[in-house]
């Protein structure tokens, strides 16, 4: 546990220090991003080391793999506290975890989501939207919700097309128990991280048309671009969420 502890720790400070040379050469505030820790590839174990290193953003891409990762989480909390309570104190006490649920979401597995509410960032249909907001109203909650686009134009991506977008972010404007805080993309599949450069370039000026045509508020300000192959990348093209798994946790 120790050793996992020390080389996550290390990876971690990679990641970091690397997001912090990415803001300072491009002029912005380290601040300004956040870094999801997408955890579709390690254990539980891990997840903890992390969390006890204190970082609480997660990520998933598959709902039944998120709901099921915050469940036992949360079980693992509950004996933290009772161990407390009990004298022991053996257990840490984890803090509270933000979910974020980065891939493709079906509608069918909405509900389970919002059961453990954070952040959804892979809006890319209206009906899903509608679906999500029916779903948070049941619950008395509104969701921070990013939209999907497929700026790369690959047909196996996900996401809707740019020139659908505004259309969209009118429609999400009706809704009452859903906020649209910003767009999303995948790079496309390559070796290079320059290669992801133009597609993240397009969903920043994407953002900035949806601004200057009034289809969004000042809140909607989030770009979640970058994964490990181009996370610096997209920094220095204005990301303010990157969505790191591989760099993280190599070599653990
Ligand atoms: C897996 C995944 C990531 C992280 O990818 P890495 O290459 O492990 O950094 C980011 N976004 C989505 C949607 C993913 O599925």
């Amino acid at each position: 546990m120790r050793q996992l502890k020390k080389k996550l720790g290390n990876n971690l400070s990679r990641v970091q220090e690397a997001i912090a040379s990415a803001c300072s050469r491009s002029g912005r505030k380290g601040g300004e991003v956040t870094l999801v820790a997408v955890t579709k590839s390690v254990g539980l174990e891990v997840i903890r080391a992390l969390i006890e290193l204190g970082h609480v953003e997660l990520g998933e891409n598959r709902a039944q793999a998120l709901v099921k990762r915050a469940a036992m989480l949360e079980e693992l909390s509950q004996r933290a506290k009772q161990a407390t309570l009990g004298g022991q104190d053996r257990l840490e006490a984890l803090p509270e975890v933000r979910w974020h649920m980065v891939g493709h979401l079906q509608r069918n597995k909405v509900g389970m989501v919002l059961n453990c509410s954070g952040v959804i960032h892979s809006v890319d249909s209206l009906r899903l939207a509608e679906d999500i907001d029916i779903k948070a109203g049941k619950r008395n909650m509104t969701v921070e919700v990013l939209m999907e686009v497929n700026c790369s134009g690959e047909s196996s991506k996900y996401g809707i097309i740019p020139a659908a977008v505004n259309h969209l972010a009118e429609q999400l404007a009706t809704m009452t128990h859903l906020r649209l805080v910003g767009l999303m993309t995948m790079g496309p599949l390559a070796e290079n991280p320059e290669d992801s450069r133009s597609a993240f370039v397009r969903l920043r000026e994407i953002l900035e048309d949806m601004h200057v045509g009034r289809y969004v508020d000042k809140t909607c300000q989030h770009l979640s671009m970058g994964t490990t192959q181009d996370y610096t990348v997209a920094i220095e093209e204005g990301a303010t969420m990157v969505r790191v798994g591989r760099a993280l946790f190599e070599g653990l």
